[in-house]
């Protein structure tokens, strides 16, 4: 089929300037044409009447939305091949589906170890990426933001593109963001607080960035590709220098009032307890992320002179000292599995998911999630004589949170290019 559909350049939009580019939409009802458009997202290709089935609404208003998103350039109709044997007659069946073509964004996401761009077509599919390693955290913001902007043009020169071809960007960092202002308030990467990193990306690329905190994006990053394809609520919790959450309920991630997200690691599992990184105590995260290991590995190894190397390599080594039976290694991994036990059941008793992912980096240390550790959140959770959650182990690299702020990006653009028309 010919592609002849055409979209508006989203950076010239006046809507996709610097100020507020996300509304807080969550509570408001969506249009039909935005609903249509998920379905097919997520879908990958789907009929028309098996859309109006599972949105509940009529075949003809299905057909009507879907009219308008072919126009828009976002859709096409797709001729499905025939199954053999079938010998029927006449045009195949048509089924609709993302059009690829439809623009370009990219994904980026910030870490600890290294920083990773990658640029996808609007269907989705990564056609390049990069990455830069660094290992240092508290840069000064201005550092951050060159250093992105060098792994996003080198994303953008592998895939044969500039700036100006992207539609949307989507950017995933740790700590505290409030994804409604693009604000980050406070990250373990920077020195400063409260960086408007959406705002000054946005003017630097030229196209309208959204920015959100890392588990977020990697919820997202399931809501679209993963397990959201086939179940409408479940829990990410992601595990790398913290500790994080997202949670997908009816087929939207929750972002709360604020925008702020769950604050998985700031619960607190202790009063008067450990200092965490956000200046308070007896936080979840204080006794299982990284530096939690490392500080405990400090005292109880006698590691005080290995205080010049990164938290990382440390890490590494408490692991291979477990590995290799060294019973105080294991009981600092012991004990950070049963404090992640207390807020896995946390997490059942407030939410009730059917499916908790555990996902990150960090989840190659299986002494996090052993039997004995879900053993443990078992037997915190409300016994209700029911099965309780399916707890799945995702250890995901760098490219998949990419994805995910690849999939805020793509979400940013869709938004603008289905917004109400204001003229
Ligand atoms: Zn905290």
């Amino acid at each position: 089929m010919p592609d002849t559909g055409h979209m508006t350049p989203l950076g010239q939009d006046e809507s996709a300037g610097c100020g507020p580019l996300i509304q807080s939409y969550a509570a408001q009802p969506r249009p039909l044409r935005q609903q249509v458009f998920e379905r097919v997202r997520a879908s990958g290709l789907i009929a028309r009447s098996e859309v109006a089935k599972d949105l509940g609404v009529s075949p003809a208003s299905v057909t009507s939305a879907a009219s308008e998103l072919i126009e828009k350039g976002l859709i096409l109709e797709v001729d499905t091949p025939r199954r053999d044997g079938d010998g029927t007659r006449g045009r195949p069946p048509v089924a609709l589906g993302v059009r690829p073509a439809a623009g370009h964004v990219a994904g980026l996401k910030l870490s600890d170890q290294s920083h990773s761009a990658i640029i996808c077509d609007f269907a989705g599919t990564v056609i390049a990426e990069a990455h830069l390693r660094h290992g240092i955290l508290q840069q000064d913001a201005a550092q951050v933001i060159e250093d992105a902007l060098r792994t996003l043009d080198d994303a953008l020169c592998r895939a044969g593109l500039e700036r100006r071809d992207l539609l949307a960007v989507g950017l995933g960092l740790p700590g505290i963001v409030d994804s409604d202002t693009g604000v980050s308030m406070w990250s373990p990467l920077f020195r400063e607080r409260g960086t408007p990193l959406g705002a000054i990306l946005t003017e630097r690329i030229g196209c309208p960035v959204r920015i959100d905190n890392d588990a977020n994006c990697v919820t997202l990053a399931e809501l679209w590709f993963g397990a959201g394809r086939t179940r409408p609520d479940f829990a990410v919790v992601t595990i790398e220098h913290g500790l994080g959450m997202g949670i997908v309920i009816n087929h939207r991630l929750y972002r709360g009032a604020l925008g702020l997200g769950l604050e998985f690691g700031h619960t607190k599992v202790q009063l008067d307890g450990a200092l965490c990184r956000c200046g308070q105590r007896g936080c979840l995260e204080a006794y299982v992320a990284d530096y939690a290991l490392v500080r405990e590995a400090t005292t109880a190894l006698n590691w005080g002179n290995r205080g010049v190397q990164s938290p990382q390599i440390l890490l590494e080594s408490l692991y291979d000292h477990a590995k290799a039976g060294n019973q105080s290694a294991r009981a600092i991994f012991k004990r950070a599995g049963r404090y992640l036990a207390l807020g896995l059941a946390n997490i059942v008793n407030l939410f009730d998911p059917a499916l908790i992912l555990l996902s990150g980096e960090r989840m190659r240390y299986d002494y996090l999630y052993a039997e004995e550790v879900l053993s443990a959140m078992r037997d915190m959770t409300l016994d209700t004589d029911r099965i309780g959650p399916r707890v799945e182990i995702r250890a995901w690299g760098d490219q998949v949170w990419a994805r995910g702020a690849a999939a805020l990006a793509l979400e940013a653009a869709t938004d603008i290019a289905l917004a109400p028309e204001t003229t």
